[in-house]
């Protein structure tokens, strides 16, 4: 276990999210003591990974293969110009130690295959899933379920998107919902503002699950309509004989104890 006492110059740092309504000095070191999976880190999964980094999570690992491309820009917080050509994820994790030096961050520069998402999911405590496929979506979930850690998924189109979280052996998981892989659309529409808007709340659930802070969105989904601007919140079913989670075991000890 990491050293997860905070330095007076964390507690300075991070003075604004400590105190009553927010998180508690013990759960901000619960978030020091943490290790969150981000992947992919795009338009969701890169503000994401940056609000758990400024919000004090000890080691954020990102994972995203290719360099950035030009249709990119108009939801990528990580990079800029400059960034245009070179290979994300070392670019991106530079961009978020420029953010805070008391964070720890791994970059992976591909999408794990399921070896690796399994092997990742075991040194997290929390599991992002950021990609725009159902298939990785799919094989992050299969790996945060045979881990026993909470996933949260994050999806987008257009001006809307959903965000659901799942807790293994307690609430559905994702192919609860989706038994076999939608039809994927490449290039789909998308706008910025919904891109960051997710992957902020995604974040928030991941600081709220590591520092016990507040109610999470177990087991549900919600739903944000941007065009209409509506919002749901539906309570997902678990599927009995889900070939994912179907007689999986209930999640050990609350979150990873190997942290925590
Ligand atoms: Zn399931």
């Amino acid at each position: 276990m990491r050293e997860i006492d905070l330095t007076a110059a964390e507690l300075e740092r991070y003075d604004r999210q400590i105190g009553p309504g927010v998180l508690t000095h013990d759960g901000q070191q619960r978030l020091k003591a943490a290790t969150v999976l981000v992947t992919r880190a795009g338009g969701m999964g890169g503000p994401a990974a940056l609000m758990l980094t400024m919000g004090g999570v000890g080691r954020v690992i990102i994972a995203h293969g290719g360099v950035l491309i030009s249709p990119d820009l108009n939801r990528q917080v990580l990079g800029a110009e400059d960034v245009l050509g070179k290979p994300r994820a070392p670019e991106f994790a530079a961009c978020l130690r420029s953010m805070n030096r008391f964070a720890e961050i791994e970059a992976i520069d591909h999408e794990p295959d399921d070896a690796e998402a399994l092997q990742l999911a075991r040194r997290c405590d929390v599991v992002l899933s950021c990609p725009p496929t159902f298939e990785e979506r799919l094989r992050l979930n299969r790996a945060a379920v045979a881990a026993g850690i909470p996933l949260i998924d994050a999806a987008q189109w257009g001006l809307g998107g959903t965000l659901c979280v799942f807790r293994p052996g307690e609430t559905a998981c994702l192919q609860c919902l989706y038994p076999e892989p939608p039809p994927f659309e490449e290039d789909f529409p998308v706008v910025g503002a919904i891109s960051a808007a997710l992957g902020s709340l995604a974040a928030l659930e991941a600081i709220k699950i590591v520092s016990g802070c507040g109610q999470v969105l177990w087991g549900k989904m919600l739903n944000y309509d941007g065009y209409r601007a509506g919002v749901s919140i539906i309570q997902l079913t678990r599927r009995p004989d889900c070939p994912c989670c179907a007689g999986s075991p209930a999640l050990q000890g609350g979150l990873n104890s190997r942290t925590l």
